[in-house]
C-alpha cells in the first residue's frame, strides 16, 4: 500500500459467462491484490446467475469483492479495465457475453457522475447478481437509505444460486 492516508473500501462486481469465468475472476482478483495500492479484503461466494438485459446467452458466474485501496475512483477504473484487457476482454455488444466484467459498485462514500464513470454503479440496486453476493460480505452497508441486506431482500432473486465453497475460491483456482 502506498501513501499515509487510510485506504477506502471500494466494492467490486465481478462476472463472466464465456470460457472459464471462475478462473478469469480468480486471476483478476489475484492481479488486483498484487497492485501496490489495492488489497483484496473480502470476497463473496461464487453465484450462478441468469443473464440480465440480454437473455439469449449462457448463465453468468458472479461475485463481489471488497478492495481496500488508495486509488481514486478513476484510477481504480483504469486498473480494472487494464485487468479486463489482460484477460482478453474485447468490447462487444452491451450486456452481451464476456469472459470477464469488472465494475466499481461503490467507492467509499464517493459519488461520481462523469463521462465513462458513474459511482455508485447506477444499476446495482436492480441486480440480484450484485445484491446477493454484496449482502454476503457487507449486509449492513447503507446505500440509498437502506442496508444492502434490505435491498437484497426486495430484489427478484429467482435463478440465482450460491455455489458451495465460500469466499476462498479465488486463492486456489488456477487461471
Ligand atoms: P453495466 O454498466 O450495465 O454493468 P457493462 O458492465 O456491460 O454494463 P461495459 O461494456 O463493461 O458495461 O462498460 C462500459 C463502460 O462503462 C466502461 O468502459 C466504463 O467507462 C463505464 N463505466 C461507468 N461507470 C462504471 C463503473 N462504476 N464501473 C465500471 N465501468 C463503468
Ligand atoms: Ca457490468
Ligand atoms: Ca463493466
Amino acid at each position: 500500500m502506498s501513501g499515509r492516508n487510510s485506504p477506502v473500501a471500494a466494492y467490486l462486481g465481478l462476472g463472466g459467462n464465456l470460457g472459464d469465468p471462475a478462473a478469469a475472476m480468480a486471476t483478476a482478483l489475484r492481479r488486483l491484490d498484487a497492485h501496490a495500492a489495492i488489497t483484496v479484503a473480502a470476497v463473496s461466494s461464487l453465484y450462478r446467475t441468469p443473464p440480465w438485459g440480454k437473455t439469449d446467452q449462457p448463465d453468468f458466474l458472479n461475485a463481489v469483492a471488497r478492495l481496500d485501496t488508495h486509488l481514486a475512483p478513476r484510477a481504480l477504473l483504469e486498473a480494472l479495465l487494464a485487468v479486463e484487457r489482460g484477460l482478453d476482454r474485447v468490447r462487444g455488444e452491451r450486456w452481451g457475453p464476456r469472459p470477464i466484467d469488472l465494475d466499481i459498485l461503490l467507492h467509499g462514500t464517493a459519488t461520481v457522475a462523469e463521462p465513462g464513470l458513474s459511482v455508485p454503479h447506477p444499476r446495482m440496486l436492480e441486480r440480484a447478481f450484485v445484491l446477493l453476493p454484496l449482502a454476503e460480505i457487507a449486509p449492513d452497508l447503507r446505500v440509498a437509505g437502506a442496508a444492502i441486506a434490505a435491498h437484497a431482500a426486495r430484489v427478484d432473486a429467482s435463478g440465482v444460486v450460491r455455489l458451495p465453497g465460500g469466499g476462498d475460491w479465488w486463492r486456489k483456482k488456477q487461471g
